[in-house]
C-alpha cells in the first residue's frame, strides 16, 4: 500500500480515491453473503444504487434545522408514517416518533425519555436514580444508556434452556423506582421474542413504562409470514419502540426510528435551549448537525419496496432461515440455541452428545472463516443467578443468504467435521497472567490502568500482532473469545478500550497503513 504523503502536500483526486479503494480491500466483504453479521445485504443492486443516489442528493443538507431544509421534515415524517403503520401504532393513538442515527441513539433516547417521565411523575430531582429493568439478553445499548443517563441497570436472568425471560421474573422486579422495563423483539444474542404481550399490560398496571427494542429484527418481523404473539405498539402498555432502518430496512448505516406513545411524553425526548448567544437550539435527537443522507436512503428504499416489497423479502428470509436452521440442526455436535424467531440463529456445542462428537461453535466459526464465511462469535455469559448462557456462533440471515445457501451449508458441515471433538480451549493460565498484569498496571496507574500497562498486557497475551503493537488480531478468534469469557469484565473492558484506541493512533514511524 502506498504510504501517505508528508503533511502539507496535496494529492490529485485520483490518487486519493485509489487509496480509498485500496483501503476498502482491507474490509470484510459487505456484499455477496459471506459476512453473516454487521451488514444487511438486500441482494438487490438496484436498492444499493437507489440508496447511493439518495445519499448523494442529500449530501450537502444539514438535518439540524428542518425549517431551513424542509425536505428533511417531509422525508422523516414519511418514514415515521410507514413505521407507525408497520408497528401497529396510529397517530390517533398519539404515536409519534423520530428518525435517529442508529439503534444505539434510539435506545438512548427511549431511556432518557423514560427517566425524565419518571422524574416528572414523582417530582423527583436530577439526583434521583431510578432502575432500568431488562432481561440479561437486552442489547448492550441499554447498558450504555443506564451508564450515560444515570439509571441503575437491573438485569433479570433468562431461562438458560430457552433463552427467554420468565414473565413472572420480570414482573417481580417492578416497583416504584423503575423508570423503564425493556423487552426485545427479538433479542440479539439468541433471537428470542421476549414475553411482551404477557408482561407489558401488567407492567402498565403497576405504573411502569415498557420499551420494545425491535432494533434488530423489527423491519423483518413486522412483515413475517409466520404467526407470532403480538409484540409491537398493538400491545397495551408498550410506550415506545425502536427499530433500525440500517438493519432489515436495508438502508446504509445511520438510520433508525424511535416511536413513542403520547405527544406529551415524547416531548421529554427533546432538548431546547435559548440560553446562549448563538442560534436558538432545538434537537429531537442527541446530535446537533446531522447528515440527512442515510434517512433519505432509508426513505427511498421504503417508498420503492412498499409494504409488498417488505412482505416478499420477509417470506424469503423466513424460508431461507428455516432451510438453514434445518441443515445446521442436522450437523452432529452443534445445536441451535433457544426458542428463536426471525432471521437470526445462534449455535452452541451440543452437550447431549459425548465430548468426542461435540463441535465448539467458536472453533467452528474460525473454520468457517477458512471456508470463506465470516461468522460472529459470542462469549458465554454467567448470569446473576449462577446459570451460564453458552458461548455461541451467531448468524444473521439476510436476503442475499438465499443466494449462497448451498455453499454455506456445505461449508458448515465441512467446518464442523474439521473441529469435531477438539478439546475445549483452556485459557485459565493466560487469563491469570493477564489479571496479574492488570493488577500491577492498576497499582501503578492509580484508579485506572495506564494505557502503557494495558498495551503490555495485550502484547504479552499475543492479542496484538501488528508490528507497531497496534492493529491486527490473530486469525483464530476462538482463544480470544475464551479469554473474554474467562477474564473479569472490568479487565476485558479496559483491554478492549486499549485495543481499539491503539488502532486509531496515527503511526509513529510514518509507514502509512499499519
Ligand atoms: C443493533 C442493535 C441495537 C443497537 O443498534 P446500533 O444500530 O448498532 O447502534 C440495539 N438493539 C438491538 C437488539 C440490536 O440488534
Amino acid at each position: 500500500m502506498t504510504p501517505p504523503p508528508p503533511p502539507g502536500a496535496g494529492e490529485p483526486t485520483s490518487t486519493v480515491m485509489d487509496r480509498l479503494r485500496a483501503l476498502r480491500t482491507l474490509d470484510a466483504p459487505t456484499h455477496g453473503g459471506r459476512l453473516l453479521s454487521y451488514v444487511y445485504d438486500s441482494g438487490q443492486a438496484e436498492l444499493d444504487d437507489l440508496a447511493a443516489q439518495a445519499v448523494h442528493t442529500m449530501l450537502p443538507v444539514n438535518g439540524l434545522d428542518p425549517t431551513a431544509f424542509p425536505s428533511v421534515a417531509v422525508i422523516e415524517s414519511e418514514i415515521l408514517a410507514f413505521a407507525i403503520e408497520a408497528f401497529g401504532g396510529s397517530s390517533a393513538g398519539e404515536v409519534v416518533g423520530s428518525v435517529t442515527s442508529g439503534g444505539t441513539e434510539s435506545c438512548l433516547l427511549a431511556v432518557k425519555t423514560a427517566r425524565d417521565a419518571w422524574r416528572a411523575r414523582r417530582g423527583a430531582g436530577p439526583g434521583s436514580v431510578p432502575r432500568l429493568v431488562a432481561p440479561s439478553t437486552v442489547h448492550a445499548a441499554f447498558h450504555k444508556a443506564a451508564h450515560l443517563f444515570d439509571l441503575g441497570l437491573d438485569l433479570v436472568p433468562v431461562d438458560a434452556e430457552t433463552g427467554r425471560p420468565r414473565a413472572a421474573d420480570l414482573l417481580d422486579r417492578l416497583g416504584d423506582d423503575v423508570a423503564l422495563l425493556v423487552m426485545s423483539a427479538p433479542s440479539y444474542p439468541v433471537s428470542v421474542l421476549d414475553p411482551i404481550a404477557e408482561v407489558a399490560p401488567r407492567a402498565a398496571a403497576l405504573g411502569v413504562d415498557v420499551h420494545v427494542d425491535a432494533c434488530l429484527g423489527g423491519f423483518a418481523l413486522a412483515f413475517w409470514p409466520e404467526d407470532l404473539p403480538p409484540w409491537d405498539l398493538r400491545v397495551p402498555g408498550v410506550v415506545s419502540l425502536s427499530a433500525d432502518l440500517h438493519k432489515y430496512g436495508y438502508a446504509p448505516k445511520g438510520a433508525s426510528v424511535l416511536l413513542q406513545r403520547g405527544r406529551d411524553r415524547q416531548r421529554l425526548q427533546y432538548f431546547a435551549t435559548a440560553r446562549w448567544p448563538g442560534y436558538p437550539v432545538v434537537n429531537p435527537t442527541l446530535l446537533g448537525s446531522r447528515s440527512a443522507g442515510p434517512a433519505a436512503a432509508a426513505w427511498a428504499i421504503l417508498r420503492h419496496l412498499g409494504r409488498r416489497g417488505f412482505e416478499e423479502i420477509s417470506r424469503g428470509l423466513a424460508a431461507t432461515t428455516s432451510s438453514l436452521a434445518q441443515a445446521l440442526s442436522e450437523i452432529e455436535g452443534l445445536r441451535i440455541v433457544g426458542e428463536r424467531v426471525g432471521p437470526m440463529i445462534a449455535l452452541a456445542a451440543d452437550e447431549a452428545v459425548p465430548a468426542a462428537q461435540r463441535v465448539d461453535p467458536h472453533r467452528w466459526a474460525d473454520a468457517m472463516g477458512r471456508h470463506g464465511f465470516a461468522i460472529q462469535q459470542q462469549p458465554g455469559h454467567r448470569q446473576a443467578d449462577g446459570t451460564r448462557l453458552p458461548h455461541t456462533a451467531h448468524l444473521t440471515i439476510t436476503p442475499v443468504t438465499t443466494q449462497v445457501l448451498e455453499p454455506l451449508v456445505a461449508a458448515a458441515a465441512a467446518a464442523a467435521a474439521e473441529v469435531r471433538g477438539a478439546a475445549p480451549l483452556d485459557v485459565r493460565e493466560q487469563a491469570a497472567a493477564l489479571v496479574a498484569a492488570f493488577r500491577e498496571g492498576d497499582a501503578q496507574g492509580g484508579a485506572v490502568m495506564t494505557s502503557g500497562a494495558a498495551l503490555a498486557a495485550l502484547q504479552s497475551a499475543g492479542l496484538l500482532t501488528g508490528a507497531e503493537g497496534a492493529g491486527a488480531l490473530p486469525d483464530d478468534l476462538a482463544p480470544v473469545l475464551a479469554l473474554v469469557e474467562e477474564l473479569p469484565a472490568p479487565v476485558v473492558e479496559r483491554l478492549l478500550i486499549e485495543l481499539l484506541a491503539r488502532g486509531f493512533e496515527p503511526p509513529t514511524g510514518g509507514d502509512g497503513v499499519h
